[in-house]
């Protein structure tokens, strides 16, 4: 099976290179994938955030575009990156939960590199690679440079693996990630345009920010979201079941502190929020710092111009929507990611898209900027033509979702449909249904699953989900028995 798919692949890159790279090299733009870890797009300015201010990733979307409809196909760290690497929904690529990616498969980046390009990755890269025991499972393969942190990393002082060695260097993460981008895009070749995947970990949980950001918000207190106290009336019992509430959930490692003596209630759920607030926020006001230092970097070498630079996050994240921080549930704040890409040469400044946009698609869309069609494995389908303003009359009018993982945080495995007016989705292991009307409900309060005035929308979306389930090839590979967590070395051998 293995070799099978290595030999298609050979072939395939063959016939990719043949048709993608000839003549090319000089004018092929540079591309940049920025992407943070849990950056919600409600904690990006451009995106009407009330909660920070975010200039320099706002600066992509004043000089760039700005997708509002980006979603994501499992809302979780590391099956996301496999998506990404390999344009596949989770049950093909092998990644539904914590488990390290097969990168003997077809991955973006070797596409990128056999046709010429200068290819790196530095940062979080979360798929494998770290465990000095079997060091190869699941390492980035297909980067001229890599410089990884095992696992989640550290946030200050990190381990990092820079081509299989292991070494520590001192200082805030943040920035170190950002110096090691610039110091990949100085050290390149110039005779190549390059690729480089500029991942940070911040600002996922546990929210360590730096000195200076700590200070900036340590009296901030934010205003609280409209679900803030959704009590779950009449929805399935996934997020009574779930363990991630503001009020109860938190531990002292996220607050880092003790409550005031005294508080409790209501009282308690907002000095909780409020800590998680400003740790996060300040996590996020340092990422928007260090792109700012890479924007001010690529315009002094003259770069800008011709490389395409794309910020967006693994998944969205609950900032107290729902009573919830983390991830992994189908709901808005969670499925949406953030999604900004500027490039100057073609992209319009300050304009917006609104189509059904996925993570699926990120890998086809590098391919067409280099002028490589995409492989016959991948599932995504390019934005360029988006990014470019040409309107798609045959564009996807609906999105599929699944998540595997029942682990951490006890979210119930579940699927479903997003189309631009309704969400449908189905907690199978708790045979329970939700359906939410995302145009006269878009915070999602009401399940209407049991509305009769509902029935002809519940149908249709049903249908509408097996079609999406087989277009996709969900053969619920994953449904029974997941493969064991061995990214974060949980351990967990299979989904109960
Ligand atoms: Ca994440």
């Amino acid at each position: 099976m293995k070799i099978a798919s290595r030999t298609i692949f050979a072939l395939v890159l063959v016939l990719l290179v043949a048709q993608g790279s000839e003549g090319q090299v000089g004018t092929r733009p540079n591309i940049v994938f920025i992407m943070s870890d849990d950056h919600a797009a409600q904690a990006i300015s451009a995106y009407g955030s009330r909660l920070i201010q975010t200039p320099n990733i706002d600066r992509l979307a004043t000089e760039g575009m700005l997708f509002e409809n980006c979603f994501v196909t499992n809302s979780i760290c590391t099956p996301s990156r496999a998506v990404i690497l390999t344009g596949k929904y989770s049950h093909l690529n092998g990644v539904p939960v914590f488990n390290h990616i097969d990168n003997n498969q077809p991955l973006v980046q070797k596409y990128l590199q056999a046709a010429g390009y200068h290819t790196g990755m530095v940062g979080k890269w979360h798929l494998g690679g770290q465990n000095p025991s079997t060091p190869e499972l699941g390492k980035p393969v297909g980067f001229d440079y890599w410089n990884i942190l095992p696992g989640q990393g550290a946030y200050f002082d990190p381990l990092m693996i820079e081509m299989g060695t292991r070494k520590t260097i001192k200082g805030y993460t943040t920035d170190i990630i950002t110096d090691l981008a610039i110091k990949f895009i100085e050290k390149r070749p110039t005779n190549k345009p390059f690729f480089l995947m500029y991942h940070h970990k911040a600002p996922h949980r546990n929210w360590q920010p730096d000195e200076k950001h700590r200070r900036q918000y340590e009296n901030y207190v934010p205003p609280i979201p409209e679900t803030f106290d959704d009590d779950y009336q009449g929805k399935s019992d996934a997020s009574r079941l779930a363990t991630m509430h503001i009020d109860k959930d938190l531990n002292e490692s996220d607050v880092k502190m003790k409550p005031p003596a005294g508080l409790s209630g209501a009282e308690l759920k907002r000095w909780n929020f409020t800590r998680y607030m400003q740790d996060y926020l300040a996590c996020v006001q340092s990422v928007d710092d260090n792109i700012g230092r890479f924007l001010e970097f690529l315009d002094r070498q003259g770069l800008s111009e011709n490389t395409i630079v794309i910020y967006t996050s693994d998944q969205g994240f609950f900032l107290g929507e729902h009573n919830f921080y983390d991830k992994r549930f189908m709901y808005e704040e969670s499925l949406r990611t953030p999604l900004l890409v500027r490039w100057p040469r073609k992209i319009k400044a300050k304009s917006i898209n609104r189509d059904l946009a996925l993570n699926l698609d990120f890998a086809p869309t590098f391919l067409q900027a280099a002028g490589l069609p995409t492989p016959p494995e991948m599932q995504g389908r390019s934005l360029l033509p988006l990014m470019l303003g040409q309107r798609q009359a045959d564009w996807r009018k609906s999105i599929y979702y699944r998540y595997y993982h029942p682990g951490h945080h006890n979210v119930a495995a579940h699927y479903g449909v997003r189309t631009t007016s309704h969400k449908l989705i189905y907690f199978h292991k708790l045979d329970q249904w939700e359906l939410y009307d995302l145009v006269k409900d878009p915070r999602e309060k009401r399940n209407e699953y049991a509305n009769p005035a509902y029935a002809a929308t519940v149908k249709r979306l049903k249908v509408e989900l097996q079609r999406l389930k087989k277009e996709y090839r969900d053969e619920d590979q994953f449904a029974d028995k997941v493969p064991v967590d061995d990214v974060d070395g949980m351990g967990r051998p299979a989904n109960p």
